[in-house]
């Protein structure tokens, strides 16, 4: 159903215990449909502990045989096309009464659709169908499609249940899918060490801000942040305390912009941010604060952090992100230059 087969063990395992159990629902509320149909006409008596060995022997004993195999999916799928030809064996037995007929070869078609895809399907399909009318000429093809009122009442649960059930667990399954899609969606524009946009969401909000600008004039200024002396923290209070370093940065960077700013890790110790709507004054008076306060509130032992800042707001020659990013680039060479701990444009 609501779930393909998949490579990993416990993929596999899932999707053994999902068809599992919604094979013993089926077939148990199945059997009711059914058994009145024979009741109805006339044939339960010989028929009955066959049609509980369908419903509950055959479960069972399909479920044991997937989980203890080496292969579970490649077994569900072969007990999936046997749970066709059964169907396709009690719907010739039951002489074809329709209601019952029609429930359970348009479940199994769209079950095995779900589960497997068209080629199981098909074979199901193919196997429901040969071995109706293999059963239908051994039982003389009797056909009496009418469906009484009590089989119809009989088929009830088995409607209202299953169907229930595949609505249920198709909610579940695309739930947990656009769940996983969310995750992987955020960890392609995260850093994760950090939590601040990555290197490619930053450029990509730039790209926007550039395009911004070139369409309605609106201003805005990039930063380029580099840790100064990163080095001589790793190499003199370990990697651990320059990570340390590299999150409070992070953290102090995040803390002091508006919400329409974007902070992001532009790789190793360098941070980019981007100053949404600020063109050159303000711009570099919040780099002069982001700087601050890193001086005043980032130490390694007795030994301060700083920041060096590039500045590069946006002009009109600037058509590229990379045109932009290589300004602020520039920029920030000068302020290593100049003896860090200082910001330039
Ligand atoms: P400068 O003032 O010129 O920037 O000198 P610097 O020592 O900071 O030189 P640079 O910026 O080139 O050094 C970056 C170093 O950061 C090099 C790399 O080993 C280290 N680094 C990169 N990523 C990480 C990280 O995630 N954690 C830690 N602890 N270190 C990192
Ligand atoms: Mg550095």
């Amino acid at each position: 159903m609501p779930y393909s087969a998949s490579r990993s063990d416990t993929r596999g395992s899932r999707f053994v215990h999902y068809i599992g159990g919604m094979r013993l629902l089926g077939s148990t509320t199945g059997a009711l449909g059914l058994g009145a149909a024979l009741h109805g006409h006339g044939a339960l008596q010989s028929w009955w502990p066959l049609l509980a060995f369908t419903a509950l022997g055959w479960p069972l004993l399909a479920w044991r045989l997937a989980a203890a195999s080496t292969d579970p999916v490649r077994t569900e799928f072969r007990n999936l096309t046997l749970d066709a030809g059964l169907a396709g064996f009690w719907i010739a037995i039951a002489r074809f009464d329709l209601l019952p007929a029609v429930m359970l070869a348009a479940v199994m078609a769209m079950d095995r659709t779900v589960a497997g895809g068209w080629v199981l399907a098909r074979n199901s399909m193919l196997a429901m169908i040969g071995v109706a009318l293999v059963t239908a000429a051994l039982n003389g093809f009797a056909f009496e499609p009418r469906t009484q009122f009590a089989t119809m009442l009989w088929c009830m649960p088995f409607l209202v249940l299953y169907l229930l059930a595949v609505g249920i667990s198709a909610r579940v399954f695309s739930d947990r899918v656009h769940a996983r899609n969310r995750v992987l969606q955020k960890s392609s524009r995260i850093d994760a060490a950090t939590g601040l946009a990555n290197r490619r969401q930053l450029l990509a909000m730039a790209a926007v801000a550039l395009k911004r600008f070139h369409r309605h004039g609106e201003m805005s200024s990039l930063l380029m942040i580099d840790i100064d002396a990163f080095k001589q923290i790793n190499d003199g209070h370990g990697h651990l305390a320059g990570d340390r370093v590299i999150g409070e940065v992070a953290l102090l960077l995040q803390g002091g912009l508006r919400g329409q700013d974007v902070a992001g890790r532009y790789g190793g110790d360098e941070f980019g941010v981007l100053l949404v709507g600020a063109g050159r004054e303000a711009a570099l008076e919040v780099a002069e604060r982001l700087r601050e306060r890193v001086a005043q509130r980032v130490r390694v032992q007795d030994q301060t952090v700083t920041l060096s800042i590039g500045m590069a707001e946006l002009t009109p020659r600037m058509h590229a992100i990379e045109d932009w990013a290589e300004a602020a680039d520039a920029a920030l060479y000068r302020a290593k230059a100049a003896g860090r701990n200082c910001v330039r444009e």
